[in-house]
């Protein structure tokens, strides 16, 4: 086999749902991006179970938002929407994406919160990234551990331990989550559901301007780490403190 030919990537974000991304952790796969760094998107289900639209009707329009993220690869798992299971079978499939990709870097959901598939797909992700690392663990590639997994927590009461400035692609960020045209436009079906375009553009930027204003940059987006940072040099710490 050819390895030169497997499409690796250094920050994969795993999500349940197409559009999820979009909204917690896009400006920072652009900003990535725009550094020289290979992004990939991988959505747990393919938005069969949605009031509006149908999974080939989503999937048209998760391609055109990865192309607006410019994202190196982007796949949808075949997991039933609004039924995502932390089972071993699932976390199979998430190992089979993490060695093929390689990923440095893993963005996840925030492990707490209202919808079960977002959490569930924290707790799923997590376990598919240990499993990926186990040598004993034989699927025919190559064991993979990504070194650091980071939990986007725009949709979590909690406070970040870091955000990233992503002030010059909010508005692309806008861009990409408006790809899904059959959630977010204005439109009759399901009006009571589902909030209008002004009133999401509104709540985006409302969010990302707090998570900014926490941090002293305009826009920015929210991520929880587990692990405690490591400072080399004082001198170095990125934010003001008054
Ligand atoms: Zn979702």
């Amino acid at each position: 086999m050819n390895v030169e030919s497997f499409p690796t990537v250094d920050i994969l974000a795993i999500a349940a749902h197409r559009d999820d991304v979009e909204q917690t952790c896009g400006g920072t796969l652009l900003r990535m991006q725009s550094l020289g760094l290979k992004t990939g998107v991988l959505d747990l289900t393919r938005g069969e179970g949605g009031t509006r639209g149908t999974a080939e009707e989503r999937g048209r329009e998760a391609a055109q938002a990865a192309g607006i993220l410019k994202l190196s690869w982007r796949e949808a798992l075949d997991l039933p929407d609004g039924r995502v299971e932390n089972s071993y079978e699932n976390r199979i499939k998430i190992v089979n994406v993490l060695r093929l990709l390689r990923p440095r870097v893993v963005i996840l959901p925030y492990w707490a919160g209202r919808h079960p598939d977002h959490y569930t797909a924290s707790t799923l992700g997590y376990e598919g990234c240990f499993l990926s690392g186990l040598a004993k663990l034989e699927t025919g590639a190559t064991p993979h551990r990504p070194f650091k997994i980071v939990y986007a927590s725009l949709y979590a009461d909690v406070r970040p331990s870091f955000a990233v400035d992503i002030t010059a692609f909010a508005e692309q960020r806008f861009a990409s989550l408006m790809a899904y045209r059959s959630q977010y436009v204005n439109q009759e079906s399901g009006g009571a559901l589902f909030v209008p375009e002004e009133e999401i553009r509104e709540r985006t930027f409302a969010l990302a301007r707090h998570y900014g204003m926490l941090v002293g940059v305009r826009y920015a987006e929210p991520f929880v780490q587990k692990e405690v940072g490591l400072i080399e040099d004082l001198m170095l710490l990125p934010v003001a403190s008054m």
